[in-house]
Formats: C-alpha cells, sequence, structure tokens
C-alpha cells in the first residue's frame, strides 16, 4: 500500500502491473516495472538489458518515452493500446516516443515490448500502464459553417492526415525544444473541450490556436520535411511538417501557403500567413503535434526537449 501510496496508483494497478495481463507471455523471474523512478525490470529478455518509461504516470494528451539498452543483435518492437511502438537507434541507445491522446480514457492500458533475435525466436512481456486524467476545461463557440461539422467531411479529412502522422521516418530532423510558430497570443489551449452549434458538434481540440493580425508570418516550429501542403474543408490552408521518429506539426486555416510538399524546411523558417480559412470563429493558427499517431499538447515539446 505504501508503494501504490508514493506513486498515486491505485492497488489495483500495482496489482496488475504486477504481472496480472494473460494476453502476452511473461517472462520468468520479472520484478514490478515502476514507469520511470530510475528503475528498470530485472530479469529482461536478453539482449535487452535497461528499459525506463518517463513520465512516472501517463497523461492525458502527453507524450510517453522510452529508452532502452541492447547488449546484442535484436529488434525491438511493442504497443501501446492500438498504437506500434517503433524504436529508433541514437547514441547507442533506442528511443521510442508516443503520444497519449487527450481523450484516452483514465485507467489502465496494455503496454507491450517485443525483443526479436536474429533468429526469429522472439520474447514479449506486457504490463498495464495507468493513464492520468488531465482537465483541460470546457468551452461553448459561435455557429460555424455546418459543411465543417457534418462526419461525413470531418472524418475522411481526420482519415487522410492520419495516414500520414502514423508513418514513421527513422532520422530524427529536430533538435532541442520546439520553437512557437506565431508571435500572437494563444487563443485556445490544446485539449479543451468545444461545443459547436448548440451542441450539434462537440471535440476535444486537438492543438493550440494562436490569434494574431491576418497575414502575420507563421514559421517551423522545428526541421522537417513538408508532407502536406493543400487546402482542406476543416483546417483551411494546411502544412503538415514531417520531423521524423513519428512526430509531426500541423499548421491549419492559414491564407496563404509558402511551401511545397517534399520541402525541407528549418526550424524558425516561415511557412505560410495567418488566415481564417476552413472552420474557424475567427483568424487563427490552430498549431497541432503529433507523436506516434496521436495528436498531444504541441507547448509540451517548446518546454521539454525529446528524446
Ligand atoms: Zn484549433
Amino acid at each position: 500500500m505504501a508503494l501504490a501510496a508514493q506513486y498515486r496508483v491505485s492497488p489495483f494497478a500495482i496489482a496488475s502491473v504486477n504481472g496480472l495481463m494473460p494476453a502476452a507471455p511473461l517472462i520468468p523471474g520479472q520484478s514490478l516495472f515502476i514507469p520511470d523512478a530510475g528503475n528498470t525490470p530485472t530479469g529482461l529478455p536478453w539482449p535487452l538489458v535497461f528499459l525506463t518509461m518517463s513520465p512516472s504516470l501517463a497523461e492525458q494528451g502527453r507524450t510517453l518515452r522510452l529508452k532502452a539498452r541492447l547488449d546484442g543483435e535484436a529488434v525491438l518492437s511493442g504497443a501501446f493500446d492500438l498504437h506500434p511502438l517503433r524504436f529508433a537507434e541514437e547514441g547507442g541507445a533506442w528511443y521510442a516516443l508516443q503520444g497519449i491522446e487527450a481523450e484516452a480514457e483514465p485507467g489502465l492500458h496494455s503496454f507491450t515490448i517485443t525483443v526479436t533475435l536474429p533468429s526469429g525466436q522472439s520474447t514479449s512481456f506486457a504490463q498495464l500502464i495507468p493513464v492520468r486524467r488531465m482537465d483541460y476545461g470546457t468551452q461553448n463557440l459561435p455557429p460555424v459553417d455546418p459543411l465543417t461539422i457534418d462526419p461525413t467531411v470531418t472524418e475522411p479529412e481526420w482519415e487522410y492526415l492520419k495516414s500520414f502522422t502514423t508513418q514513421f521516418t527513422p532520422a530524427r530532423y529536430w533538435q532541442g525544444v520546439f520553437a512557437l510558430p506565431f508571435g500572437g497570443r494563444v487563443s485556445s489551449p490544446f485539449g479543451i473541450v468545444r461545443t459547436y452549434n448548440n451542441g450539434q458538434f462537440v471535440s476535444s481540440h486537438t492543438g493550440t490556436d494562436f490569434t494574431g493580425r491576418p497575414g502575420s508570418p507563421i514559421y517551423a516550429a522545428a526541421a522537417g520535411v513538408v508532407v502536406v501542403a493543400e487546402p482542406l474543408t476543416v483546417r483551411g490552408n494546411a502544412t503538415l511538417i514531417d520531423h521524423g521518429w513519428g512526430v509531426y506539426t500541423g499548421y491549419w486555416h492559414q491564407s496563404e501557403i509558402k511551401v511545397e510538399v517534399g520541402d525541407v524546411v528549418r526550424a524558425g523558417q516561415e511557412i505560410g500567413l495567418l488566415g481564417s480559412t476552413g472552420r474557424v470563429t475567427g483568424p487563427n493558427l490552430h498549431w497541432e503535434l503529433w507523436v506516434g499517431g496521436a495528436p498531444i499538447d504541441p507547448m509540451e515539446w517548446t518546454e521539454t526537449p525529446f528524446p
């Protein structure tokens, strides 16, 4: 119980994390894996010799970081819920970054790591990882064009963007923290639950909105490669940049796009102008950050350097 209190995890969660996961084989002698906290399970399947997860509790709308070390040749893979974990190597360590959606259910989520040897033999271990509720607030918005809240329009556009943001580029293009993409003030934060047109449409805000004078410059938050640069119905003039390792930033509602698909951009490069195209209630830049196929609070990456 002292352990549960220390980590603010329910006793049930500790019991579950500690081996009650029938879906995947548990390794013999597996120790309790408290995410982060500087400890790592003993008896990891060789050649996996080190594994940490941070933060200590997964949080809605934030990024989960895994760091591993291998003492021989093997391939690391895994999953967090339905998201495949993809590892990239740098400086002798292997990293996987995974976003947790703001709408992820608070409570226990499945987490699996698989170590595959060159012979093809593989060993998996699984745990349940608690996701902590974050309170992002609620907001009612003035009416918008009904077309932009029509599911036959919103869902294909969402799937279209996911077809890019679920990809994984093994190279890492960014360095350090991300820059703010716009000089204006934040007009709507990430995660706030917003109700449109008298309750006809409710959605959790997938990015951070900035407002300012229409036509003001928008900057790339980090180095990367442009993978989308086109007008969309809901998002208006939209640009999506691949930063590598499954990390993408999106810039919506621009009056003008100043880059093309395939362009290599540097951090701070002007990529477009602030506008009011698509589903807006006024001129704004909606800025989005995806990690491992999940949109998370982009402001986290302006404060915390990853990996
Ligand atoms: Zn927005």
